[in-house]
């Protein structure tokens, strides 16, 4: 499970983020390349842009499940409290 405070410092702010444990296995920027990026320097993957969306946001958990390390984390710094507790949204 990723870890907010373990997130790397290129992370966009806002919910989505990629914690060091990514493993630079490039998924996630394949699956959703207008979000994720991949640092080649550090050797690592970061969040670009956040969600604006459903349909983005529906890529981004797409990423997240598929991350074989659990890197990707959806708990991060968010702009209101509905965005940081998604659950809180539903009905
Ligand atoms: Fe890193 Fe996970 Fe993205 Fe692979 S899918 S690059 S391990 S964050």
């Amino acid at each position: 499970m990723a870890d907010k405070n373990n997130k790397y410092p290129e992370n966009i702010k806002g919910r989505f983020y990629v914690d060091r444990e990514c493993i630079a296995c490039d998924a996630c920027v394949m699956c959703a390349p207008d979000h994720f990026g991949m640092d080649e320097n550090d050797g690592h993957a970061f969040v670009k842009q956040q969600p604006t969306s459903s349909t983005d946001e529906d890529l981004c958990r797409e990423a997240m499940e598929g991350c074989p390390v659990e890197a990707i984390g959806n708990n991060g710094e968010a702009a209101t409290i509905s965005e940081a507790d998604p659950e809180s949204k539903k009905v």
